[in-house]
């Protein structure tokens, strides 16, 4: 007769709601089993991490793999995720050569997530800069997690400026589907208008970021994109916002009946200017970083619960991008991936707040939203074994330990005391990170197909 369970992991567990000192996850297949305290149930194996914190694993609702090599950035990128903790990655679709604008694109991103990826992927869907509406039931019906256009113009082909009255056609469509729309919000004349400004006076030094998108250029585009929701029924989420302000306007808007949402980045809630100012380009990413008063503004609208849920915008740009003179011309995103569950434990310690707090803003909140929860982002009987082991102690956030391909080892949190670090990774009971060394391969990770509503 064989054990009951495959494997029992032991340790503190961490659920959104309680902290349970002595407790087991059981383990059948690739599924929880079985939740507990006290004498953990026989198995075929028992893993003991007593002491250390187990988390759901984490769900990171926002990130691109593959804004600057095309989709083999999949492989390398989710390398970083499984060493950071996250078991779970919702990646944009702003692809070179070709955005992820119809089903057969979508097919074609599928396969290789399902060959190379080293965690298991959501993949966001979008439209062309000139409409393309007629992709959008099919996009929905072969389960991407969640719609993302853009009011700002990056690049005509793979991130392009939507109109007024295309956007607002395209709301329409995606609220027949259920699914959220995420919108990038900057106000492309007023940052167009500001830059050009500061170019003409020879003003190329990191602070100008700042300075030529002003918070006014993100909630202008907050309201424009919510104004369009109201009218439209659609679920429209604010991709990133650097600002309380944009979580108060979601939630004025929520107060008049619309679907309004948004969501915040680990950066917006620890760097600040002073940070773009000594890293320069390195920490360069839109909408840009913002005062320190911001940051306690953001905290408190997170303990608010206004907040929807934190993500990185991982956005693994070649080093030799991030360090060009003319911050202009450096690319815009940061790298969070690899940082992402020490950086969230770390910010929650040195506040006093809960680690329940990571539980519920970077698995459960990001997993409802992409309609991926209970089976991602929860600790509960059912829910795929996907978990992060935390081990508390006094660590340094090293670029160079990063598992992405060379170019890509940089990070704004380089030489960042952390309060603990990720001691292992689990995706669907599979042990992909033994605290030192990448256990996944190319592949062991799936595409996580958002079910239908219909
Ligand atoms: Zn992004």
């Amino acid at each position: 007769m064989s054990a009951p369970f495959d494997r029992v992991i032991i340790g503190t567990l961490v659920t959104t709601d309680a902290v349970l000192d002595n407790g087991y996850v059981a383990i059948r297949g690739e599924t929880i089993a079985a939740i507990g305290d006290g004498v953990p149930p026989p198995a075929r194996e028992t893993i003991d991490h007593s002491g250390k914190l187990i988390f759901p694993g984490l769900v990171d609702g926002h990130m691109h793999t593959s804004s600057s090599t095309g989709w083999p950035g999949i492989e390398s990128a989710t390398r970083c995720a499984a060493a950071g903790g996250v078991t779970t990655c919702c990646d944009m679709p702003y692809d070179v050569p070709v955005p992820v604008t119809d089903a057969a694109i979508l097919a074609d991103k599928i396969g290789w997530v399902e060959r190379t990826s080293h965690v298991d992927m959501a993949l966001y869907g979008t439209i062309t800069k000139t409409g393309g509406l007629n992709a959008i039931p099919g996009l929905a019906a072969a389960g991407i997690s969640a719609f993302k256009l853009s009011t700002y113009e990056y690049d005509a082909v793979r991130f392009p400026r939507i109109d007024h009255p295309t956007m607002l056609a395209a709301f329409h469509e995606i609220a027949k589907t259920g699914l959220p729309v995420a919108i990038h919000n900057e106000d492309q004349e007023l940052v167009e208008k500001l830059t050009a400004e500061a170019r003409a006076a020879g003003r190329i030094e990191p602070i100008m970021h700042c300075r030529t998108r002003p918070p006014l250029a993100e909630t202008m585009a907050d309201l424009e994109i919510f104004e369009m929701a109201l009218e439209t029924g659609a679920h429209v989420h604010i991709a990133h916002s650097s600002l309380s302000r944009g979580f108060t306007i979601a939630e004025t808007f929520r107060n008049m009946g619309a679907h309004t949402t948004g969501e915040a980045c680990i950066q917006y809630l620890c760097l600040t200017e002073d940070d773009i100012v000594r890293l320069a380009g390195i920490a360069k990413c839109n909408p840009p970083l913002r005062t320190a008063a911001e940051v306690e503004r953001m905290w408190s609208c997170l303990l608010a619960d206004k907040i929807a849920y934190i993500s990185t915008d991982h956005a693994p740009w070649p080093i030799e991008r991030k360090t060009l003179p003319d911050i202009f011309a450096c690319g815009a995103g940061l790298t969070g991936l690899q940082s992402f569950a020490p950086l969230m434990f770390s910010l929650l310690e040195e506040r006093g707040l809960s680690p329940t707090l990571m539980a519920t803003y970077c698995a459960e909140r990001s997993a409802k939203l992409h309609g991926l929860w209970p089976r991602k982002g929860a600790i509960r009987v059912g829910s795929d074994a996907d978990l992060v082991v935390m081990e508390r102690g006094d660590f340094m956030f090293d670029q160079s330990q990063i598992l992405d391909r060379p170019e890509m080892r940089w990070s704004p949190y380089h030489g960042r005391r952390m309060r603990a670090r990720v001691a292992a990774t689990y995706l669907r009971g599979q042990l992909i990170w033994d605290g030192v060394r990448l256990l996944a391969t190319p592949g062991t990770g799936r595409f996580a197909r958002r079910p239908s509503h219909a």
